[in-house]
């Protein structure tokens, strides 16, 4: 069975490129544009990886990596914070607040898959571990 994620990200260009590529590649995929948002829906859905933007209104993607990871039924969930390419700084600041690994703005279509799939083998085991016990 195919690995349900969540995009937590604002700007609805980059929401609909990520969702259309791993939906072609038969991923379900929620979305949240906001960090309460995201943070409910991980809660209530328990997706096997979460996308993470870090320029949002509101709440940043730090704080909600914080939020997530302090939290211990959320905490087991991979994340892969969305950064620019740019921004050198977001990447280490995301990892510090408890993403998993970072994925660069924009995105690649060619490659943008198969990354998020590399997480999810590298991440997701310890989760599907505690599942099946
Ligand atoms: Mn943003």
């Amino acid at each position: 069975m195919k690995n349900l994620i969540l995009i937590i990200e604002d700007n609805a260009d980059n929401y609909y490129l990520m969702r259309y590529l791993l939906e072609h590649r038969g991923y379900k995929v929620l979305g949240a544009d906001s960090g309460w948002m995201g943070i409910e829906l991980a809660h209530f859905n328990n997706p096997d990886i979460i996308l993470l933007d870090i320029q949002l209104p509101g709440m940043d993607g730090y704080e909600i990596a914080r939020q997530l990871k302090s939290d211990p039924k959320l905490c087991v969930i991979p994340i892969v914070a969305v950064t620019s390419y740019a921004m050198a700084h977001d990447r280490e600041q995301a990892l510090a607040a408890g993403a998993n690994g970072y994925i660069e703005k924009p995105i690649n279509p060619d490659t943008f898959v198969d990354e998020i799939e590399k997480y999810i083998l590298d991440f997701g085991e310890a989760h599907e571990d505690s599942d099946s016990r």
